[in-house]
């Protein structure tokens, strides 16, 4: 695969705190010879492991955004031992328009792994985060929330892996994130187009946060998100006295399963949702109703939970789709 057009106007091996840019070459109408200015942060210590913290995957997801750009300002090259590249707005024009999607060519950063060098903005970022930034990282922590239209219980997620080993350090990191629920995405043959999937391939450690969501930050989940990432950031040693004294919080640890964990609107209306996040629900349990506005007198749709399991994700806005994730269910992990 030929090389990133990408550059980075910062040099990843010089010791110390360093800002700057990832130039994504954009030829536009307005600007024939221009580039999109992708933010970046690197503090390097000598030798030690070697951290990449993603937010802004998705462009309307904040609470990582938040606090990866305050831990961009707090970390002091003295702080680290090896390096922390901080990645705060990586799909940069979803970030800046406050989109999941990117409003030039639509992309979806976390379905376009592995990237392509040649493809649109989206392609070329997966591309150059898969094939530049993931070959000389050790841990990746990548901090997605439910963004616009979902809303979750704070969490820390892994990918349930085959080899002991990985899946042993990967379950460390939720066990250190410390969130009030942690969950292991118990697929296989899962999504491969995303970071998560990126990292498996170039055999990079991996956690990913489903902070909260509804397009908003909260102070209490901004809590959760600082001083998990504090803890994880002292867990792999690459930062050397704690950034936080709080110690991790228990966490509840589930597994999400395949497509029975997953509730869809059968219908488009207006969705009456009878279960809030949190409820323990049972199998057949109804879950709400989908409401036709434009023929009031028509019975409504019901929707009912095809399996047991306690409500981590629901829909935020009322309007509804056919096709839309209404809610979705973990179960304990052990
Ligand atoms: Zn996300």
């Amino acid at each position: 695969m030929s090389r990133s057009r990408i550059s980075a106007d910062i040099d990843f091996d010089k010791e110390g705190k360093q800002h700057g840019f990832l130039r994504l070459p954009h030829s536009v109408h307005e600007s024939a010879y221009g580039w999109i200015p992708i933010p970046i942060t690197s503090i390097k210590n000598g030798a030690g492991p070697r951290v990449l913290l993603v937010s802004g995957n998705h462009g309307d997801e904040y609470e990582g955004q938040v606090t990866l750009m305050k831990l961009t300002r707090r970390l002091r090259a003295e702080d680290v031992k090896g390096r922390i590249l901080i990645l705060s707005a990586a799909n940069f024009p979803a970030a800046m328009a406050g989109r999941r999607t990117s409003p030039i060519d639509g992309g979806n950063l976390n379905r376009s792994f592995p990237g392509d060098p040649n493809g649109q903005p989206t392609a070329m970022i997966a591309h150059y985060i898969e094939h530049v930034l993931l070959p000389q990282t050790d841990f990746v922590f990548d901090l997605h929330s439910g963004g616009s239209s979902l809303q979750y219980i704070p969490s820390a997620l892994i990918r349930r892996y085959e080899d002991k080993e990985r899946m042993a350090k990967s379950r460390a990191f939720l066990e250190a994130f410390g969130a009030p629920i942690a969950y292991i995405v118990d697929v296989p043959q899962g999504e491969d187009r995303t970071l998560t999937g990126g990292a498996e391939r170039q055999n990079v450690l991996h956690m990913g946060t489903e902070l909260g969501g509804s397009g908003t930050v909260q102070p209490a989940v901004l809590r959760i998100a600082e001083s998990g990432v504090a803890r994880l950031l002292h867990h792999v040693g690459v930062i050397r006295e704690k950034l936080t004294q709080e110690p991790a919080p228990k966490t509840r640890v589930l597994r999400v399963g395949g497509p029975d964990y997953y509730l869809y609107a059968p219908d488009s209306g207006l969705f009456e949702p009878h279960v809030d996040l949190g409820a323990e629900v049972k199998a057949g349990q109804s879950a709400g109703l989908v409401h036709f506005p434009d023929t009031p007198w028509r019975d409504p749709s019901p929707v009912a939970f095809a399996r047991a399991g306690l409500v981590i994700c629901k829909r935020i806005p009322g309007k509804t789709q056919r096709g839309d994730c209404l809610f979705h269910l973990g179960t304990d992990w052990d």
